[in-house]
């Protein structure tokens, strides 16, 4: 009989949480349409299910009419978007996690007592556009170890190096490796940015690897910390397969697989993983077995 591993904490973190909780709030106090900058989280699951509730997501702050109410995304914005919010008068609802507010607050400070910023993360991604938007002068992207041995900085004396919260701790510990190498003066933040919620599932995820056939981790493929979570596995020797939901299963992953980790992004709603575990029962007689890392006691207070 095959038995199903599944990893706990998986699935919706405290800052996650908190942005569909506001979305949700919003609507029902405003009624619709709130209007939401970019993807509130990387799962198109949830953002189908708010967008049939009333949410509009638009790209850019100007494509939302004068006077009405919008949202930031977990991942957080820029103070270019601020400003124009409030320049269009919107009634704006702030759901950016506080641990990205964090890293935005040490760019703030490090940024005026002139240091070079290395951001650690992935260019493109929606946290690394609004963290780097608070110091575009101070701040050079890292996303590889070869970017890492190839950067130059002003003054190799007066550098610190930040991370997007959801990155993968064995990657970036052998990026912050190189840099201290190049730079050994290299400043750090006070508190590690990665934030508990990517550390507490890839942790549960690493330790678990060992005992699996194969690994199927439920995310969005546009979700960072999902993708992690796949990359980590998949750097452990085993199949390892990205999942958005139980569609996505090929059944031929499944043959011959005796014990099967599940685990499942911040972004994803714990019903997909419900589907995926029913959809594997219809096809293989097999057991749960849940497996507690960490117990989570993380929670935020909602902005609205
Ligand atoms: S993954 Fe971490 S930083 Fe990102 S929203 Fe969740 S708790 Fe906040």
């Amino acid at each position: 009989m095959m038995r199903i591993i599944l990893a706990k904490p998986r699935g919706f973190c405290a800052g996650v949480d908190r942005a569909i909780k506001s979305v949700e709030k919003a609507l029902a106090r405003y009624g619709p349409p709130v209007y939401v900058l970019k993807h509130i989280v990387h799962n198109a699951h949830v953002v189908e299910d708010l967008r049939r509730k009333g949410a509009v997501f638009v790209q850019r702050v100007e494509d939302v009419p004068e006077h009405a109410h919008l949202l930031f995304s977990a991942h957080g914005v820029g103070p270019k978007q601020r400003a124009l919010a409030r320049m269009r008068g919107l009634r704006v609802i702030d759901a950016t996690c506080p641990l990205v507010e964090k890293v935005h607050h040490e760019i703030r400070r490090f940024a005026a007592e002139g240091y070079t910023i290395i951001y650690i993360g992935d260019a493109g991604h929606d946290e690394t556009l609004g963290a780097v938007g608070w110091a575009p002068d101070c701040i050079k992207l890292v996303g590889t170890q070869e970017e890492a041995r190839s950067i130059a900085v002003a003054n190799p004396e007066k550098v610190v190096y930040i991370m997007q919260t959801t990155l993968s701790m064995v990657d970036c510990e052998e990026i912050v490796a190189t840099l201290r190498e190049r730079f050994p003066k290299i400043a750090v933040p006070h508190k590690p940015d990665i934030c508990y919620a990517t550390g507490n599932r890839q942790k549960a995820v690493m330790s678990l690897v060992p005992e699996a056939d194969s690994v199927f981790i439920v995310g969005d493929p546009e979700s960072a910390n999902s993708r992690r979570l796949r990359d980590i596995a998949g750097k452990l020797g085993k199949p390892a397969y990205l999942i958005p939901d139980a569609a996505a299963i090929d059944d031929a992953w499944l043959e011959g697989v005796e014990m099967l980790l599940l685990s499942s992004g911040a972004s994803v709603p714990e019903h997909l993983v419900d589907s995926v575990i029913r959809h594997i029962k219809e096809r293989r007689e097999c057991v749960v077995d849940e497996r507690i890392f960490v117990k989570e006691q993380v929670h935020f207070h909602l902005p609205i």
